[in-house]
């Protein structure tokens, strides 16, 4: 059992303060009966809700794919920084946290969910998870670095990077493909050889691959299909 006010803002109806509108506005029935209360019970397996006539099936879990821009921290809350669960309160999902994290001037993939389990497998080192990033370079690689790189570089404190994929793009610019997250890695890497990053974007984790339709900042739900391809 839930109260009728949270169920709405799960079920992606609006923010709490939109949801407890729509309920005094009459527009929310329980079992075809119209309820303005926000602090009413309802058993989210058994209680027909309705918003606008229209049936609301609960959902617990929620994913979104969001193109995180430059400037925003990958945290839930940050005393100083704009997070990227910010950018998401209009779903109206207050739970949602990013499954790993971009560096504040990286762009690109993150995906957004509250479900913790498959947050949990796709961070675990055990799993190897595909990332692809596209990444600027202050100069072109050369053959060696792009040998070094995909053979496993040290990254300090000798760390050793596992075996990496390097594609070459026009204007210094390479698509990289590694199988850990470690922290700064793909930057660590590129110092490693003698390099820089100068913009730095995820493009795919894991099945997920960014929606080009996104612009910075923009976020979709993710479509069944892609869940079912996560998990
Ligand atoms: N590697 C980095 O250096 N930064 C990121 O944000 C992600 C991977």
């Amino acid at each position: 059992m839930l109260r009728l006010d949270k169920f709405l803002c799960e079920m992606n109806i609006g923010s709490r303060s939109q949801v407890k509108l729509y309920l005094k506005q009459g527009l929310v029935t329980v079992n075809g009966e119209i309820i303005t209360k926000p602090e009413t019970k309802v058993d989210e397996n058994k209680d027909e809700v309705a918003f606008k006539g229209a049936s609301c099936r609960y959902r617990r879990y929620v994913y979104y794919m969001l193109n995180k821009p430059q400037d925003i921290v990958s945290a839930t809350k940050d005393n100083l920084n704009v997070t990227v669960t910010e950018l998401l309160k209009d779903t109206g999902y207050m739970d949602l946290f990013p499954v790993g994290r971009l560096d504040k001037d990286t762009e690109g993939l993150l995906l957004m969910t509250n479900d913790g389990a498959l947050a949990h497998d796709l961070l675990s080192p055990k799993k190897h998870v595909k990332k692809v990033y596209f990444a600027r370079l202050e100069r072109a690689l050369t053959e060696e670095d792009v040998r070094l790189l995909e053979q496993g570089v040290d990254i300090g404190e000798e760390k050793y990077t596992l075996p990496a994929r390097v594609e070459i793009l026009p204007d210094q610019c390479i698509h990289l493909t590694i199988t850990e997250g470690k922290f700064h890695q793909v930057k660590r890497m590129l110092n490693a050889v003698g390099n820089n990053v100068l913009y730095l974007k995820r493009v795919v984790m894991g099945s997920l691959r960014l929606d080009e339709g996104l612009r910075p900042g923009e976020y979709r739900e993710l479509t069944t299909e892609e869940i079912q391809c996560l998990k």
